[in-house]
């Protein structure tokens, strides 16, 4: 975590936290906002602590957000008031910088006669080095989104006026300082522009409305909520700048093109199980992963349950491949927040139930094979371990669809430290001895790879392998002292 890292209210990790979903829209002559909140909508599960729009009308650009999610933060009465055929929108959970207003996005700045909002979906490394470059003391930069603001505004300051382009050239001056991971959308009054950074770490695609106009999402499914057929994604390293006179296509990144490094949890957990992402879809690799994992570590059981919801392709795919049936044993209440605060440890182990309900007729005196998709802390499934001896397993086998998660994500996503993470301190069998499981095993990392039928492009696997694939500052080395030692990855009786 960055140094500009300000807590909020500590919340239950049981998932490593999505980063954040951004969209932009540019459609002559239309009114956008509405379309832009659709689009919003769908990329909720990315980010549930706040929400933002962006609207420029081709004289101004007003930006609106608020806290909480999307719905609540952007209202019909709100929406009307947005007057202006281009926007971007953001959805967020915070990575750096505070869980407050002050850090929601989209950022605005003012240069002159020129006005721009700028948001981002993932994590800058260098922003002690970005924060000296703006002048800026620690305590002055409410987050890395919002440095970025700052040295466009100051890159549009320095620079002399020549209309229609400044925006764009201060990103070419600014964009290659950036260090981590990026998908951005920025608007101006009369262009919408959109960028992910050399590795691509964050998705970022392109679509064209069948009314006249373009649309950039995080996930394909905003897409087909907006009604804009999918075109292609944005490449790594690529800045896109759309006005009346089309899509233009920039290189901003000097240099021969570092290796594509797409998160890899995009497939395992984090985008919606719809999304296509470099040719292969979501929902087919998370079954191809229960697949290969009923291959890579088989067990003696009478049925396969996923923990839900997160765990069902996975368990379906493990069904499948294994032959043995797949029940339902737990209920997920689904009006819970992803950030539902639990505030005494008596109220975490309530915390569980609430979440997570067993279904006693499925489970008792069955031997079960339960699958998901990934353990960050451990608490929570230690919990629903007990939960599941409680209603009258027989046995209980985990499986997890992805390898053991050991080091911390710098790049975007909140994994906690790594004092935080179960497989960063236990070993697989002490694992299963923590988790009073009568077996453990997680899916190895070819088996995680090979079930991803991509047609080009590279995964970056830094949480499971600590091979980070963009240098990190210093002050970050104690995070990952020991990166790179191989670890076994199942144990206990099959
Ligand atoms: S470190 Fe892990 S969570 Fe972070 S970008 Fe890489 S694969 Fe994704």
């Amino acid at each position: 975590m960055s140094h500009a890292e300000v807590r909020g209210p500590s919340v239950e990790l049981i998932k490593p936290r999505e980063e954040c979903g951004v969209v932009g829209i540019f459609a002559p002559g239309q009114p956008v906002a509405h379309l832009a909140y659709l689009g919003l909508y769908s990329l909720q599960h990315r980010g549930q602590e706040s929400a933002g729009l962006a609207v420029g009308n081709r004289r101004s650009v007003t930006v609106v957000k608020e806290m909480g999610l999307v719905a609540q933060a952007l209202d019909e009465r709100v929406l009307a008031a947005l007057d202006g055929d281009i926007s971007i929108g953001h959805t967020r959970y915070s990575t750096t910088g505070s869980s407050s207003w002050r850090a929601s996005q989209p950022f605005y700045r003012d240069v002159g006669d020129l006005e721009f909002a700028l948001a981002h979906n993932g994590n800058l490394v260098n922003t002690a080095e970005l924060a000296r470059q703006a002048g800026m003391l620690p305590g002055m930069i409410v987050s890395d989104t919002d440095l970025v603001a700052e040295l466009l505004a100051q890159e549009l300051a320095a620079s002399p006026h020549s209309p229609g382009r400044e925006m764009q050239e201060a990103l070419f001056e600014v964009l290659p300082r950036l260090e981590g991971g990026f998908s951005m959308v920025a608007v101006d009054a009369g262009h919408l522009y959109a960028m992910r950074d050399p590795r691509g770490f964050w998705p970022l695609c392109l679509g064209e409305l069948d009314s006249g106009g373009w649309v950039v999402a995080s996930e394909s499914p905003a897409l087909d909520v907006i009604g804009a057929r999918f075109l292609r994604e944005i490449a790594p390293g690529e800045m896109v700048v759309i006005d009346d006179s089309g899509v233009a296509s920039h290189r901003p990144f000097a240099g021969p093109a570092p290796d594509p490094a797409l998160c890899v949890f995009e497939f395992v957990y984090f985008s919606r199980p719809d999304t296509v992402l470099l040719g292969a879809n979501v929902h087919r690799a998370r079954q191809n992963m229960g697949e290969a994992l009923a291959r890579q570590a088989p067990v003696d059981a009478d049925m396969v349950m996923p923990v839900p919801e997160s765990g069902i392709p996975a368990a379906e795919g493990f069904a499948r491949a294994s032959g043995i049936p797949y029940r339902d044993g737990l209920v997920k209440n689904r009006y819970i927040g992803r950030t539902f605060i639990a505030p005494t440890p008596e109220m975490r182990s309530r915390a569980v139930r609430m979440k997570l309900n067993p279904i006693r007729a499925n489970i008792e005196g069955r031997r079960l094979v339960v699958v998901d998709d990934s353990i960050v802390r451990g608490t929570t499934t230690r919990a629903m371990v007990r939960m599941l001896y409680d209603s009258g397993a027989a046995e209980v086998h985990l499986r997890i669809s992805s390898p053991p998660y050991r080091w911390p994500c710098f790049y975007g996503m909140d994994t906690g430290s790594r004092s935080e993470l179960l497989a960063a301190n236990l070993d697989v069998e002490a694992m299963s001895e923590f988790l009073g499981v009568r077996s453990l095993a997680f899916l190895d990392r070819e088996g995680l790879l090979g079930s991803i039928e991509n047609d080009g492009g590279g995964f970056c696997t830094a949480c499971l392998d600590g091979r980070y694939p963009v240098a990190l500052p210093e002050e970050l080395g104690e995070e990952i002292h020991d990166r790179g030692t191989e670890v076994p990855v199942a144990v206990g009786e099959p």
